[in-house]
């Protein structure tokens, strides 16, 4: 934010912004503090208490519109999505009109990359001749699937993961309390834009801890169950790749920890609120062992990935998780 926020102070303002970065790291997070900012009554903007910024940041500003995928969503397998020229369209057309309360018109495009060849020539020509008091915000994943003549008409900023320490802190700003504020840090992989999705929303650290449960029943369980585990998430992978590669990017980050923990680095783990579970579960399992199912879990997911038969891949892995002794698990 301090780049955007030392141009809004010098009133160096560009038309067109385009924020690129990987899914999740922040980026409507900074295009809705841009968006606040820029409407804010506050001397230092953006506020978060006035009128103005509560509409922004409850999606009811008149002057600020999202086009493209909703926010929050970044959903890569949707790519048959297209914003279409009539959006565009209709967005020229409210961009001629002076905004209705605020001091600018925001016009922020989710997944830039799926504008149409007519969707981005005509939004060309909005961004060679801008309008006063309007701001175009664009963000995408890949900027390399936008035209260059788009490109080239915006201010370009790339947004990076950052360090646990700068997610911990950011949400500190933001009024989340430490203890959560410390785990979602470390859940985020330094994106900080889920971690602020998961500050608000309990069903995204709900999930979190579902995938982990199941992970510690497949390691108590025998392999009829784990083979009817196996099953379960093949099918669901079949409706939802991402769920599933998820929950195994989780599980691979757990054994993590666990060799963490055999390392005597305990207060380095991800998972900091399970830590009593990782100092019982590693007392089953030695380094090597950690090791090698952290290689499986990888293996499988490049698996899925490359279209292997799900539930073979799934079953291969199941076989190679060793099972752990009498553990309790909390
Ligand atoms: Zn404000």
């Amino acid at each position: 934010m301090s780049l955007l926020q030392r141009s809004l102070a010098k009133g160096l303002l560009a038309h067109a912004y385009l924020l690129v970065g990987p899914p999740r790291v922040g980026k409507m997070t900074l295009a809705m503090d841009l968006a606040r900012a820029l409407n804010c009554a506050a001397a230092e903007p953006p506020c978060g208490e006035c009128v103005s910024c509560q509409r922004v940041a409850a999606a009811k500003h008149p002057d600020v519109q999202l086009i493209g995928l909703p926010a929050g969503d970044n959903s890569v397998e949707k790519t048959r999505i297209e914003i279409s020229i009539e959006q565009i369209r209709d967005l020229q057309h409210t961009a001629n009109l002076p905004p209705f309360e605020g001091k600018y018109k925001v016009f922020i495009i989710n997944g830039a990359e799926l504008l149409s060849n007519e969707a981005a020539n005509c939004l060309l020509k909005t961004l060679e001749e801008p309008a006063s008091q309007v701001v175009f915000i664009l963000l995408t994943t890949n900027d390399r699937l936008l035209p260059a003549t788009v490109v080239s008409r915006c201010q370009r900023l790339e947004l990076r993961p950052l360090a646990a320490n700068e997610v911990e802190s950011a949400l500190g700003k933001r009024g989340i309390e430490p203890a959560k504020a410390r785990l979602l840090a470390r859940l985020s992989r330094g994106c900080l834009g889920w971690a602020i999705a998961a500050a608000a929303d309990d069903s995204l650290l709900d999930a979190r801890a579902e995938k982990i449960d199941r992970l510690l029943n497949i390691v108590r369980a025998d392999y009829d169950e784990r083979f009817v585990q196996a099953g379960q998430l093949a099918s669901q992978f079949s409706q939802n790749r991402s769920a599933v590669l998820e929950t195994l990017d989780l599980w691979r980050d757990w054994w993590r920890d666990l060799l963490l923990v055999k390392a005597g680095f305990g207060e380095g783990v991800t998972n900091i609120d399970r830590l009593a579970v990782l100092d019982e579960m590693a007392k089953s399992y030695d380094l090597p062992q950690a090791r090698m199912v952290i290689n499986h879990i990888q293996a499988a997911g490049e698996q899925l990935k490359l279209n292997a038969n799900p539930r073979l891949a799934l079953e291969v892995l199941m076989l190679n998780i060793p099972a752990g002794s009498v553990v309790k698990y909390g």
